[in-house]
């Protein structure tokens, strides 16, 4: 019973400085956010020591009745939230959901069509070197120049290439997709639509984003960006999908699912239901389009600041910094140096190399839960088109950040 601070100082130091670091700075890396208390616990609960490798009533393990309520939970909960017909929440990560997603449907050397990395894709999405480039034969697609996906060269693609499956989601995306004509192009050409939601998710369950359940035959997600859940993955899928969909995540991809992430998912789901998390999620959107606001004014123009596709419909902003003397790394460590933290990025047909970028990605998910207004978000936008200007004062941006970090405490009964 000997506590994490008495069996090991050293760990225990490294987290109450990284609880410090949450509370004393802004976070706005997009795929971020901040779990409840409530799922922390659930996911440092006793479950950390139960393998139950199989699925609810069907256990490859004894003394598996509780994990399997709480499972149950889960599934039930997240397919009500989003109005699924099957629910897998084993998946231990997003990037392992969508490993096990195209395992069920393809098979190694078969074509699959999804967004360029560089336009905003995900590494699972058919990057080169991760298992998606290495197993199926991918084909991407683009945005334009004015930022948008173009649905024009999706279905061109689609008929030259006649893929299994579309991958239609995003990692840096400030648009929506229409899942639809996505669909469209899919059933023309007799492939599978999955849609990998894990940055929106959390808008779709608030009502606030459309929902691509009806029109995918699976979609896959995240738990812990706009969720706001535990770090984890789920997949849904039609009922005719359901078995495929769950022998491929066990035995398929995994062992033993992680049943405190399962039950922390749980809880999170029940928030996600929640009148609270609706309003969270409209403040979320309404900071994310008063700072493509404020990083659009001819202040910032003037040294060469803009935004991508010229605003957002979602939880992030996508600066581009082409225009611009400072680089994507440079504007990071701008920012990190002020108390925000950011991540550079690509934009695309981005001159600079990958490692600096012209880009930044910038979210408010997880400000929002920390319960920050329009007003804070007015300030937030200012303080960070003040820090990307030749001339900055970092002492004077650092107390404006500090300010709101005080004014806005984060988990206020956990100390460092
Ligand atoms: N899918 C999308 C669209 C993502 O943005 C990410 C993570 O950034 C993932 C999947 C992978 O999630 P994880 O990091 O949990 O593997």
């Amino acid at each position: 019973n000997t506590s994490l601070h008495e069996l090991d100082p050293d760990v225990a130091a490294a987290v109450d400085a990284e609880l410090h670091r949450q509370q004393s700075t802004l976070e706005m890396i997009a795929s971020e956010n901040f779990a409840p208390v409530a799922v922390m616990e659930a996911q440092g609960s006793v479950l950390t020591n139960k393998y139950a490798e199989g699925y609810p009533g069907r256990r490859y393990y004894g003394g598996c009745e509780h994990v399997d309520v709480i499972e149950q939970i889960a599934i039930d909960r997240v397919k009500d939230l989003f109005g699924a017909e099957h629910a897998n929440v084993q998946p231990h990560s997003g990037a392992q959901a969508n490993a096990a997603a195209m395992f069920a449907l393809l098979k190694p050397g078969d074509t699959i069509m999804g967004l360029n990395l560089a336009h905003g894709g995900h590494l699972t999405h058919g990057m080169k070197i991760n298992f998606s480039g290495k197993l199926y034969d991918v084909v991407a697609y683009h945005v334009g120049d004015d930022g948008l996906v173009d649905m024009a060269e999706v279905e061109r693609l689609a008929k030259e290439s006649r893929p299994k499956l579309i991958v239609a989601g995003w990692s840096a995306y400030p648009r929506q997709l229409d899942f639809a004509e996505f669909r469209r192009i899919a059933d023309e050409v007799g492939a599978y639509l999955m849609v990998d939601m894990a940055h929106f998710a959390g808008l779709v369950a608030a009502g606030l984003h459309p929902n691509p359940v009806p029109h995918a035959h699976v979609v896959t997600t995240t738990t812990h960006k706009t969720l706001g859940g535990p770090r984890g993955g789920v997949i849904l899928s039609t009922a005719e999908l359901a078995k495929k969909i769950n022998s491929a995540v066990f035995p398929g991809q995994q062992g033993g699912p992680l049943e405190h992430v399962v039950a922390a998912k749980a809880v999170s789901f029940k928030v996600a239901a929640s009148e609270d998390f609706k309003e969270r999620q409209r403040r979320t959107l309404e900071g994310a389009r008063i700072l493509a606001e404020r990083l659009v004014r001819d202040d910032a123009k003037a040294v060469g600041v803009d935004v991508l596709s010229g605003g957002t419909d979602v939880h992030l902003v996508l600066v581009d910094l082409r225009a611009s003397e400072l680089d994507g790394q440079q504007a990071e460590d701008r920012l990190h140096e002020v108390g925000i933290t950011v991540n550079r990025n690509a934009v695309p047909n981005d001159p600079r190399p990958p490692m600096v970028t012209s880009g930044l990605r910038i979210g408010t998910p997880a400000l929002a839960t920390r319960g920050f207004t329009a007003e804070d978000f007015t300030e937030v936008a200012d303080i960070i088109a003040a820090a990307l200007k030749p001339e900055y004062d970092a002492q004077a941006l650092r107390a404006r950040v500090t300010a709101l970090a005080e004014k806005h405490p984060l988990y206020p009964g956990l100390s460092a």
